[in-house]
C-alpha cells in the first residue's frame, strides 16, 4: 500500500456550475425535512441536518469553492424558510446565521488545521467540536434565538436552547460521517479491507443493529446503555468507519422509534421536541464516545503501518548497501550489522552483534569516534561525521568514514544510533597523492613554493624553542643568457640538473624548495650561519663541473648568488625572507657568484 501522509488529503475544487446547484438543492432537502419533521412548537427545528451538511462541504473543499457553496446555501435557507419555517420576514436574517454558522466552524478548522481532515484523528476532532459547540453555536444562538423570539411564540432562552442542541449535536453527528462520505472513505475502506475484515464488520454492525431494535421497539426497560457495548466494540475492531456507520444506524432506528412515540426516551415526561432533543443528547454522547477512540486507533493504525514501511526501507537499504550499517545503542553496544559487514570489514554481522562499537576503532581515534556517538545522541536530527583508523586483523581498511544519526522515541529522545559505516582508504590514499603532486615541484622535484614555506614555519616555531636553523636564498646568475643562448628547454635542464648536483650535500631533514622562476630556498636545520656560510661553499663546488644543456654534449658552467639568514623565531616569515633576500641583493650587486650574510 502506498505510504499516505497521516491524515493529509485533497481537498476538492468543484468547478462546474452545477456544483453550487446541486450543494444548494441538498441544503434545502435537508432544511425542509429537518421543518416539516421536526417544528414541534411552531418555532425553530429540533433537528437540523442541513449546516452539518454545508459545513462538510466546505471543510473538504478549497477556500475559492467557499462563496459559491455558501451563496447556493443561503438562497436554499431562505426557500426553506420562507416556506416551510417562520415566513418570508425571517428568511433572510435565518439564512445569514446558518451559513454563518458554517463559515465560522470552517474559517476556525481551516485556520488550526490548514487543510487536514476533521475525521481519522484525534487533534482535528477536537477542533472542530470547539469550533462548533464553544464558538459558532453559542454565537449563532444568540442570533437565532432573537429571530425567534420576535417572530414567533417561543421565547429568547428556549430558542437559544433549541437551536444549539438542535445545531450542535447535529452538526456534531453528522458533519464527520458526512466528511468521510466526501472524502470516499466509505469506497476506500471497501476497496481497501480484507473480505475477513469486512465479514466481521457486517456481523459486528449487524449484532448492534439488532441491539438498537432491540432496545429501542422490544426491551421492556429504558436500556439506552446497551448498545454502547458493541458501538466500543466495533469502533475498536472496524475504526473510525465503522464507528461512523453505527452512528447512522443508531440515529436511523432510535430517531424513527422516538419520533413514532416508541423506544426508552418515552420515559420522559415532556413533549415530543424535548425527547427528540434528550434522543440528540445520546446520540451525540454516543458518538463522543466512540469516534475519537476510533481516530486515536486509526492514527495509530497509520503510524505503525508509517513504521512498518519505513522499517523495510531501511531493511532494504541496510541489506544492500555497500556501506556497513551499524545500530548502536546508547552505550556503544552494537544491536544490528548489515551482512555488508562480512564484505568490508571482514567481520561476520553475528559477531558484531553484542560487541562494543569501541573495539572496532584504533585505540588512537576511540576517543573521537565516542565524542561523535554522544555528540549525534545530544543533537537528534544532525548528521555527525568522523574519520578513523580501524582495528581490524584481517583487513587492509585504512581509514573508514562513519556518519551517525540518532533514533528518536515517541518523545523525541534519543534511545541509540544509526551509524554508516565506508571505507575511505582509496579517497585518503588518493588525497595524500595529490598533496605529494602539490607538495614538489615538478620540473626539478624541489619542494613547492607552498611546501617549503610550511616547513620554514615549523622550523622557525623550533627556532623559537631555541633551535639554531638557516635560510639560504639562492637566485642563479645570468639565467637570462642560458635561455638566450641555448633555448627555454636547456634552461629547464639546467634548473633540474642544479637540483640534483646540490641534492647529495643536504641532509635527509634538509630541504630544498623552488620559490618560482630560478630562485631557490634552502632550509638547514640545526644549523647556525656559519655552519650554513660553509655548507653553501660545499654547494658552490659542487657546481664547478659544467651542467649538460641538451643531447648533442653542450654543457655549461653556472654559478649562483646566495643570501643567509639565520632564522630567528621571533620575527615572522615574511621578515625572515625580505632578510635573506636583502643579502642576496647585495651578494648580486658585489659582483654575484657569492654569499652575503643578512645584517
Ligand atoms: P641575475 O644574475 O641578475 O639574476 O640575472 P638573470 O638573467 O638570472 O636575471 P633574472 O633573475 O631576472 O632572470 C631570470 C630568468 O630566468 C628569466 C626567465 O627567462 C628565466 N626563467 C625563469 N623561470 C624559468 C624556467 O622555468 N625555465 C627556464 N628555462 N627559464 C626560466
Ligand atoms: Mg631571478
Ligand atoms: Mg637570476
Amino acid at each position: 500500500m502506498p505510504c499516505r501522509t497521516m491524515s493529509r488529503f485533497t481537498l476538492r475544487s468543484p468547478q462546474s456550475l452545477f456544483a453550487p446547484v446541486t450543494t444548494g438543492c441538498i441544503y434545502f432537502v435537508a432544511a425542509m425535512l429537518s421543518l416539516l419533521v421536526s417544528r414541534f412548537e411552531g418555532g425553530l427545528a429540533f433537528i437540523w441536518g442541513a449546516n452539518a451538511f454545508l459545513m462538510a462541504e466546505l471543510l473538504t473543499s478549497r477556500v475559492a469553492y467557499w462563496p459559491r457553496a455558501i451563496l447556493a446555501c443561503g438562497v436554499a435557507s431562505m426557500a426553506a424558510t420562507a416556506i416551510f419555517g417562520m415566513g418570508p420576514a425571517a428568511a433572510l436574517p435565518m439564512a445569514l446565521i446558518n451559513v454563518g454558522e458554517a463559515l465560522i466552524v470552517a474559517v476556525i478548522c481551516r485556520h488550526f488545521l490548514n487543510d487536514r481532515a476533521v475525521t481519522g484523528s484525534v487533534r482535528p476532532l477536537v477542533v472542530f467540536i470547539l469550533a462548533l459547540c464553544g464558538v459558532a453555536d453559542v454565537v449563532t444562538g444568540l442570533a437565532a434565538g432573537s429571530v425567534a423570539a420576535l417572530q414567533t411564540p417561543v421565547g429568547f432562552w428556549p430558542s437559544w436552547l433549541q437551536w444549539y442542541t438542535g445545531h450542535a449535536l447535529g452538526g456534531l453527528t453528522c458533519t464527520p460521517i458526512l466528511i468521510l462520505l466526501m472524502q470516499g472513505e466509505f469506497g476506500r475502506w471497501m476497496r481497501e479491507t480484507p473480505t475477513a475484515t469486512k465479514i466481521e464488520a457486517l456481523a459486528l454492525l449487524a449484532l448492534f443493529t439488532l441491539v438498537t431494535v432491540h432496545i429501542f421497539y422490544w426491551a421492556r426497560y429504558p436500556m439506552l446503555f446497551a448498545p454502547l457495548l458493541p458501538l466500543v466494540l466495533i469502533a475498536f475492531r472496524v475504526g473510525h468507519i465503522g464507528a461512523a456507520a453505527s452512528i447512522v444506524i443508531l440515529a436511523l432506528i432510535g430517531g424513527m422509534a422516538t419520533m413514532s412515540g416508541t423506544g426508552p426516551l418515552m420515559i420522559i415526561p415532556a413533549s415530543l421536541g424535548e425527547r427528540v432533543q434528550a434522543f440528540q443528547f445520546y446520540l451525540a454522547l454516543s458518538f463522543l464516545l466512540s469516534m475519537p477512540v476510533a481516530a486515536e486507533l486509526n492514527g495509530r493504525r497509520r503510524l505503525f503501518q508509517m513504521l512498518q514501511e519505513s522499517e523495510s526501507r531501511f531493511r532494504a537499504i541496510a541489506e544492500h548497501s555497500g556501506d556497513v550499517v551499524l545500530d548502536i545503542s546508547m552505550d556503544g553496544i552494537i544491536e544490528y550489522a548489515s551482512p555488508s559487514a562480512l564484505e568490508q570489514i571482514g567481520c561476520a554481522p553475528d559477531l558484531l552483534v553484542g560487541q562494543a562499537a569501541a573495539n572496532l576503532v584504533d585505540p588512537q581515534d576511540r576517543a573521537a569516534v565516542i565524542a561523535v556517538h554522544r555528540q549525534a545522541m545530544a543533537q537528534p536530527g544532525s548528521v555527525h561525521k568522523v574519520e578513523f583508523r580501524p582495528l581490524l586483523a584481517s583487513s587492509d581498511l585504512e581509514c573508514c568514514e562513519m556518519v551517525s544519526r540518532a533514533v528518536v522515541d515517541e518523545r523525541g529522545q534519543s534511545h541509540g544510533v544509526v551509524s554508516m559505516i565506508r571505507d575511505i582508504s582509496r579517497h585518503k590514499a588518493r588525497q595524500r597523492a595529490l598533496q605529494q603532486v602539490a607538495a614538489r615541484d615538478s620540473l626539478t622535484g624541489a619542494d613547492s613554493r607552498r611546501a617549503f614555506l610550511e616547513k620554514l614555519d615549523a622550523e622557525m616555531e623550533r627556532a623559537l624553542q631555541g633551535a639554531r636553523s638557516s635560510l639560504l636564498l639562492i637566485d642563479l646568475d645570468h639565467f637570462k643568457l642560458v635561455n638566450d643562448r641555448y633555448g627555454h628547454n636547456a634552461g629547464d635542464r639546467v634548473l633540474s640538473g642544479f637540483v640534483q648536483r646540490l641534492r647529495p650535500e643536504l641532509r635527509n631533514f634538509d630541504s630544498i624548495g623552488r620559490l618560482g622562476g630560478e630562485e631557490f630556498a634552502i632550509l638547514l636545520v640545526d644549523c647556525d650561519s656559519h655552519g650554513a656560510s660553509l655548507m653553501c661553499e660545499r654547494l658552490r663546488a659542487r657546481l664547478a663541473a659544467p651542467i649538460d644543456v641538451n643531447d648533442r654534449g653542450e654543457a655549461i658552467s653556472i654559478t649562483f648568488s646566495a643570501g643567509l639568514a639565520e632564522l630567528d623565531g621571533r620575527s615572522t616569515r615574511s621578515a625572515m625572507l625580505e632578510a635573506a633576500d636583502k643579502a642576496l641583493y647585495h651578494a648580486k650587486h658585489s659582483g654575484r657568484n657569492c654569499l652575503r650574510l643578512a645584517a
